[in-house]
């Protein structure tokens, strides 16, 4: 059996960031207890909590050890909203890894509550311009202005990802749009799957605008396969569809450029949360599945996502967001112990680079 290092960054983030990021390292532990895949960590910093320090939320330091690794788990952090302050460290990190392609799937798990059942969709954000590219000013006091850009060349890109994605699931992809309105901007991103789309004949398309897609969510959210959309809408959309299968506690994204992957939860910092081991480590457990997938570590990949759905099937380990008054660190640590559970145990020492100060 071949083992294989990989290198990952990892940001602990801040707010609960540092809570649901040790429990997804107890799981990866296990699981490279039980499978041939090594890991080896180098620690970042980023966040809010860096700018007294650095001046900065994302340290040049972080910045280039990030680039000595493969693929990057990265924790929740607090975005600063004065104007002025730092861009947010994902929006900045996809930015210089040009992460274009920002996947959230939303999927019925036993013991959560989901608004229907067999629930299975994959949302592909595009993840590097429209409203996100950062183009802000007060153009006069109290006017105002974002640009929102969308170039041919990142809508075919995405398009492309999205209806691979596709092809290898149900063969259904809804593009979501406001072309009635933003008529220039969203024509070229429609244009883009029509494109796209000639070349996956067996794909069948779906065209919706963004006010109805969120209605038409939470009527029929199981005919759902892959959705593909811009920045904003994307982001808005994810957020719904976490909520409809459980919540944010459950959701993970992954960021995914052709050279680089960044593996995060959907959620945020939670500030109100911080240091009480109580919220939900899945959507980071989840996060850190992704990425073995992505790292084509797939057996280890599925040994964590079986023993996820295995622990949510007992119901015996549930944090307050479920209806159950588990701490983070227990859920961690029963999905680490089904991972362990389920195979024969080899020699393994976590390893952790020290970064270089
Ligand atoms: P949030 O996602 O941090 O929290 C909103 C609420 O969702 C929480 O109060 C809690 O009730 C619930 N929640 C979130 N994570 C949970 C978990 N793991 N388990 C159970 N319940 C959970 O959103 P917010 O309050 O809007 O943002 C807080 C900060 O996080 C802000 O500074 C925001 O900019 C930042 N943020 C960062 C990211 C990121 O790092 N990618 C994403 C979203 C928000």
């Amino acid at each position: 059996m071949s083992t294989k290092t990989h290198k990952i960054g990892i940001l602990p983030g801040e707010g609960i960031g540092p809570e649901v990021v040790d429990s997804a390292m107890m799981v990866l532990d296990a699981v490279q207890k039980v499978e041939s895949v090594r890991l080896e960590y180098s620690k970042g910093e980023a966040g809010a909590y860096c700018i007294e320090k650095y001046g900065t939320n994302l340290p040049e330091k972080t910045v280039d050890l990030l680039k000595g690794t493969e693929a990057c788990l990265k924790g929740p952090m607090t975005t600063p909203e004065e104007p002025g302050s730092p861009r947010s460290v994902a929006v900045t990190l996809r930015s210089i890894f040009d992460l274009y392609a920002n996947v959230r799937p939303s999927r019925s798990l036993p013991n959560v509550t989901s608004l229907k059942p067999g629930i299975d969709m994959i949302i592909v954000r595009e993840n590097t311009e429209g409203l996100y590219a950062g183009k802000e000013f007060e153009a006069a006091p109290g006017v105002g202005i974002a640009l929102r850009i969308i170039t041919k060349a990142a809508s075919e890109r995405v398009v492309k990802f999205a209806l691979e994605l596709a092809a290898k699931r149900r063969n259904r992809l809804t593009f979501v749009h406001k072309g009635n309105i933003l008529k220039i901007t969203d024509g070229i991103f429609k244009q883009a799957v029509y494109d796209k789309a000639k070349s996956y004949p067996d794909i069948e398309l779906e065209d919706l605008h963004i006010d109805i897609a969120t209605a038409q969510l939470i009527k029929r959210p199981e005919s759902f396969d892959v959705i593909v959309t811009t920045n904003l809408f994307g982001d808005i959309l994810s957020d719904e569809a976490a909520q409809i299968v459980g919540g944010l506690g459950v959701a993970a994204g992954a960021n995914i450029g052709d050279h680089y992957g960044m593996f995060e939860p959907v959620h945020g910092s939670a500030p109100k949360y911080t240091g009480q081991n109580k919220v939900n480590p899945i959507a980071t457990i989840e996060a850190v599945k992704m990425m073995l997938e992505y790292l084509g570590e797939k057996k280890a990949a599925e040994r964590i996502g079986k023993a996820t759905v295995k622990v949510l099937e007992e119901g015996k380990v549930l944090t307050y967001d479920l209806g159950g008054q588990s701490k983070t660190s227990d859920m961690g640590r029963a999905i680490a112990e089904k991972v362990a559970q389920s195979g024969s145990s080899s020699t393994y020492a976590r390893r952790i680079v020290a970064p270089a100060d």
